[in-house]
């Protein structure tokens, strides 16, 4: 499959490693110029190394932070075709009455409040052109308790609902949104365990439940098959991509 997003302009955040690294790269395989986002510079200048394509374009900043957003809006010259609202964090499996309030905030304002800004920069844009697309990875813990600590379940369960409601308002004028939701994927994501009680729920459960970690790749195939025109009878719909673990 090649060209799908030829003349297209994408914006990934999380590019620098893990499922954003692959959707990058597999986006400028098909043709578009990628706007590559990431709070670490290095892994974006390795990135530009691995990939070689004067299609990709990167801007190095916190996703959650209003400066980084209209940063990126400018290195796409003001024109999203395409969003893959990616970037996140763990929340080292924290249950709900150990949380802090700064661990709270700050998995609240990267997984949820980032794409929701982000998503409301690009939407006007999108409904003047009548077409756009959205992807947001959400996670096996968007579903369901018992993948994650509390704030981190949280936020992607609200990941969920920003879809869903994104893609009720706007599928309307053309803009498709739908996310992508990951079991255990092979990537550099900071997945400490800092509780013995959580430790103690989850470790049977996780145990003997989860599949097999996937490769980024199967993770970009879908998210881009999403961005695509592939997918144009596809809104609000929440893709699991989790070898089955939703299953169980
Ligand atoms: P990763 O850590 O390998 O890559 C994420 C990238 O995002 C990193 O390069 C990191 O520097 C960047 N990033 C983090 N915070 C940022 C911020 N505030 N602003 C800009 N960039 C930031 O992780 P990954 O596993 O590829 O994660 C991608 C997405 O997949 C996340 O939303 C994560 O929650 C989700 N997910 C991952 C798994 C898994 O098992 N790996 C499972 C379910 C969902």
């Amino acid at each position: 499959i090649t060209g799908r997003f030829e003349g297209k302009t994408a914006v990934v955040t999380g590019a620098g490693s893990g499922i954003g690294k692959s959707i990058a790269e597999r986006l400028i395989a098909e043709g578009a110029i990628v706007v590559a986002t990431d709070i670490s510079a290095e892994r974006l200048d390795a990135l530009v190394t691995a990939v070689a394509s004067e299609r990709l374009r990167t801007v190095s900043g916190d996703v959650a932070a209003s400066e980084t957003i209209a940063a990126i809006l400018e290195a796409a010259d003001g024109v999203v075709d395409a969003l893959a609202n990616n970037a996140g964090i763990m929340d080292a499996f924290v249950p709900t009455a150990e949380i802090t309030d700064e661990q709270w905030d700050r998995v609240m304002s990267v997984n949820l409040t980032a794409p929701m800004r982000l998503t409301r920069a690009v939407l006007p844009g999108m409904i003047e052109r009548g077409h756009g697309t959205i992807v947001n990875t959400a996670s096996e813990a968007g579903i369901r308790a018992g993948a994650s600590g509390t704030a981190y379940t949280a936020s992607k369960h609200a990941v969920i609902g920003l879809t869903k409601s994104t893609a009720f308002f706007y599928g309307p004028k053309g803009v498709r949104t739908n996310a992508v939701a990951p079991g255990a994927v092979n990537t550099n994501i900071e997945a400490p365990f800092n509780s013995a009680w959580a430790g103690e729920r989850l470790g049977p459960i996780m145990g003997t439940t989860v599949p097999a970690p996937a490769e980024p790749e199967e993770l970009a195939a879908a998210i881009t098959w999403l961005l695509s025109d592939d997918s144009s009878n596809v809104n609000g719909a929440i893709l699991m991509s989790d070898g089955g673990w939703s299953t169980i």
